[in-house]
């Protein structure tokens, strides 16, 4: 498809019968959004069509996009929303550009942060989704889908072996839902948070987390009103995961300096590394000050499901919540963020409201008196028919495949003089160029640059190192060995 100017490329022709009104102007909708059975079929058919041939496209091509921003910018320039298109013009064209114009995170061949090639059930689920277009706000407009979704939060509380009973909802993301359970600590921990913020409390609250967990979290301390001087890093071990001593030891000192501990976030599969904070000694610490114990498993609560790997999550049913993200490891669609806890009541103090509008307000089912969207989409389909269709035993084999090719890359790379510096009992690694080869940063570029794989760069306790993470469920030896050829031609 067109790389320039999309108006010279289609015509205009059928302009008015695709917008145009009838006489009385109200009888008729627009034709574009609405168009009829028939015409709707067929395109629909087109699509499907169209994107199966860019989806086979996409994998014997480049890994990363081959213009910048800025060019795609100029070439939106030339839009003009004051002259319609067909739409199978429109799509086709926005469809060539999607091919060009992102790092393709389905290819067998991206190695990188944990975007996955999604599933093909929570493909299907979102055009579902799309076309019932449910409102979930409330159990009453959407009785099927808030009872669908509220089954598979237990499913999950359950699998990671959270008292029975245990609540939560879908987010947009990990973000959000670490969000809630800033929420629900803060809400927990004054009764007078919900109505006096910030100033319920006698000195700053404090939120622990480790030098390396995702940083989302300081703005969350922004947003929620406790300012980002609240989040303290506490220093890794040497090894990538919170030093629990070094977490004790600032609890004590803030306390003593008037401040207030509200809440400890372990992060059980690192951004950078996938490495596991000692969950048990951290759920402890927060049990002996009170505190609410987050565990952020936003990759890494994937291998909840295998039996082989779960050990290394062990500790994470003390939780008072747990984030989980559909869009990572579970490789659904983006945009599928999961919160659990057993505290339901805490999640309804925090998020309840009154509006006369909404159809109904039970703390029991309604989402939007519970978490913090108002509408809501019909988000935690992806992962039911995900597990529905391939259940437990396929996202077992799902995960440890991924951990066992891992493991593959880093016997070669290791024979080629490579230094493995994070060991992670999941599938990523963090590696040092063999001595004289080139740095991180430049055999990262050179590989990205090539086209044929997409890797990144990260620190590791203050070492720079080469990231290469395994997200792709397609992903296979072959790929392996494609990517090491490209890095030995860059190193
Ligand atoms: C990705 C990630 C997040 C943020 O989640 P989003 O879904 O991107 O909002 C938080 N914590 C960890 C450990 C992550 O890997």
């Amino acid at each position: 498809m067109p790389e320039g100017c999309p108006l010279s490329r289609f015509s205009t022709s059928d302009l008015s019968s695709n917008t145009g009104p009838d006489q009385d102007g109200v009888v008729s909708a627009v034709p574009a959004f609405f168009p009829s059975a028939e015409a709707r079929k067929q395109v629909d058919d087109w699509l499907t069509n169209e994107l199966a041939l860019a989806s086979e496209r996409v994998k014997s091509g480049r890994v990363s996009p081959q213009a910048t921003v800025q060019d795609f910018s100029a070439r939106l320039e030339a839009f003009d929303f004051s002259r319609p298109l067909p739409s199978t013009s429109v799509l086709a064209w926005i469809i060539g550009n999607m091919i060009d114009g992102i790092v393709h995170v389905d290819h067998p061949r991206y190695f990188g942060l944990f975007n996955p090639a999604p599933t093909f059930p929570s493909q299907c689920s979102d055009r579902i989704a799309s076309t019932f277009n449910p409102q979930l706000a409330t159990a009453t407009t959407s009785p099927f889908p808030v009872a669908l979704e509220a089954f598979l939060i237990r499913a999950l509380g359950h699998r990671l072996g959270m008292p029975s009973g245990a609540s939560g909802h879908f987010t947009n993301g990990g973000s959000e839902a670490n969000a809630t359970a800033v929420i629900c600590a803060l809400t927990r921990a004054s009764p007078d948070f919900a109505t006096a913020g910030a100033r319920a409390f006698s000195g700053q609250p404090r939120l622990y987390t480790s030098e390396a967990a995702h940083l989302a979290w300081l703005k969350i301390a922004h947003n929620c009103g406790i300012g980002r001087s609240a989040i303290c890093l506490v220093p890794t071990d040497g090894h990538g995961r919170m030093d629990a001593n070094q977490l004790a030891a600032s609890i004590t000192q803030d306390i003593k300096c008037g401040a207030v501990p509200i809440l400890i976030a372990s992060t059980a599969g690192t951004t950078g590394a996938g490495m596991v904070d000692p969950l048990g000694a951290c759920s402890e610490i927060a049990k002996q000050h009170m505190v609410w114990y987050h565990v952020d498993a936003a990759w890494g609560g994937a291998l909840m499901c295998s039996e082989k790997l779960r050990g290394a999550l062990s500790g994470i049913e003390a939780a008072d919540s747990i984030t989980v993200d559909g869009h990572k490891f579970l490789a659904t669609t983006m945009g599928c963020g999961i919160f659990l806890t057993p505290h339901a009541s805490t999640l309804s103090a925090a998020f309840h409201v009154t509006m006369d509008c909404m159809p109904s307000n039970t703390a029991e089912w309604d989402p939007y008196v519970r978490s913090m969207q108002w509408s809501r989409r019909f988000i935690g389909l992806r992962l039911f028919t995900s597990l529905a269709t391939a259940g437990w035993q396929g996202y077992a084999y799902h995960v440890e495949r991924a951990v066992a090719l891992t493991q593959m890359l880093k016997i070669e790379l290791i024979k080629r003089g490579w230094v493995c510096l994070n060991d992670s009992p999941m599938a990523v690694l963090c590696m040092r160029p063999p001595a004289g080869a080139a740095s991180p940063t430049s055999i990262a570029q050179s590989v990205v640059a090539g086209g044929s794989a997409w890797i990144s760069t990260v620190d590791f306790e203050g070492q720079s190192a080469v990231r290469f993470c395994i997200t792709s469920g397609e992903t296979t030896p072959a790929d392996l060995a494609d990517l090491i050829r490209s890095l030995d031609n860059a190193a």
